[in-house]
This record gives structure tokens, sequence and C-alpha cells, in this order.
């Protein structure tokens, strides 16, 4: 099975996509920012630190994701792919991610961009804030000024690494969610 990563801005449906692509064809969604709102939840120390960076809309920092990200690879249910929804956000947890996954034999198989137009971002992270009853802290429009900052400066010069390598895809992610899963499965199937 093949291991994926999905980019894109807050708010670009990378989470939507990757619980689709779970249940469509069993790779693990492996979403770094839902691991640390359950960290978030249970109260450890890893939760207290992250939810000061995350309401502030800021990363937490690459040693300690990439920390989470390689013992989550290690579980078993990953063996059949896994799928990495909001990681690598920088350019060192793409170094990381590479050499860890070198370190364990294996490799990532496809990258892909979903490309959003950014003014739609702040009605859709409205309309999932008003969905999920205020569930996430940061799910607001002030925070996503900061998020989508974040993501320019520092998640966007990931993309060039994967171009690169000649493995990245770009997706029109802003075609119906059917759609938008359509053309991810034909990069990711092929
Ligand atoms: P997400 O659910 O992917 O939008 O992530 C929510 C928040 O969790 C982000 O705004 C960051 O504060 C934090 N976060 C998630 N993934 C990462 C990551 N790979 N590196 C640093 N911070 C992260």
């Amino acid at each position: 099975m093949r291991n994926i990563i999905l980019f894109g801005p807050p708010g670009a449906g990378k989470g939507t996509q990757a619980q689709r692509l779970e249940e469509n064809h069993g790779m693990i969604q492996l979403s770094t920012g839902d691991m640390l709102r359950a960290a978030v939840g249970t109260g450890s120390e890893l939760g207290q630190r992250a939810k000061t960076i995350m309401d502030a809309g800021k990363l937490v920092d690459d040693e300690t994701m990439i920390g989470i990200i390689s013992e989550r690879i290690d579980q078993p249910d990953c063996r059949d792919g896994f799928i990495l929804d909001g990681f690598p956000r920088t350019v060192a947890q793409a170094e990381g991610l590479d050499q860890m996954l070198k370190d364990k034999g294996l490799h990532i198989d496809h990258a892909v961009e979903i490309a959003v137009d950014e003014e739609m971002l702040a009605d859709r992270i409205r309309k999932r804030a008003a969905e999920t009853g205020g569930a996430r802290a940061d799910d607001t429009v002030e925070t996503l000024h900061k998020r989508l900052e974040v993501y320019r400066q520092q998640t966007a010069p990931v993309l060039p690494y994967y171009r690169d390598k000649g493995m990245l895809k770009t997706v029109d992610g802003m075609k119906d969610i059917e759609e938008v899963t359509a053309q991810i499965e034909e990069i990711v199937l092929a």
C-alpha cells in the first residue's frame, strides 16, 4: 500500500479527504492536529504545552512533532499505508521525516497539494466551527489569519521540497468533496 502526504492551508479539506481515503482504501489517517487535540484532552504535559501554541495559531516545535509521528508510524496499523494530514509543516519536519522513514525502511509515494482559493477559507472555517459546535478553539477567523500566515511562511516552502523530487501533484480543492477525492484517488491509486 501507499504512504502519502496531503498538503493545503487550514480549511482546504485535508482531514475530510484523509478520512475518505481511510474509509475507501484502508490507509490510516495520521492527523497531527488530532493527535495534539487528544493530548490537550488528556491534560498531559504535551497537551498543556500544545494548547497555548495551537490557540495562538502557531506551530509546535519540530522535534516534538517528528517524535510523535515516528512513534505513530511504528504502530502495526500503519503497515498497510498511511496518510499524513498536517505533517510535515516545515522544511525541517520534511527533512526529519525523510531520515526517519529511511531508518524504518519506508518512503513516501505521493505528496498531494489541495489547492484552494484563500478567499473561501474564512467561510469554510466558520462553517466547520458551526458544525462542530466550536470544538476547535483555533477555528476563529482571527486565528485563521495567523494560521494562514504561518502556512505561507513555514509550510508553503515545503512544497518545492517535494516538487524538486518530482513527487508533488496538485488537485483542485474548490471542486465538490467527491470530485476532490476522485482526483486524489487517480494520483494515489495509479
Ligand atoms: P490542524 O488540525 O492540522 O489544523 O492543526 C491544528 C494545530 O495543531 C496547528 O495550528 C498547530 O498549532 C498544531 N500542529 C498540527 N500539526 C502540526 C505540525 N506538523 N507541526 C507543528 N504544529 C502542528
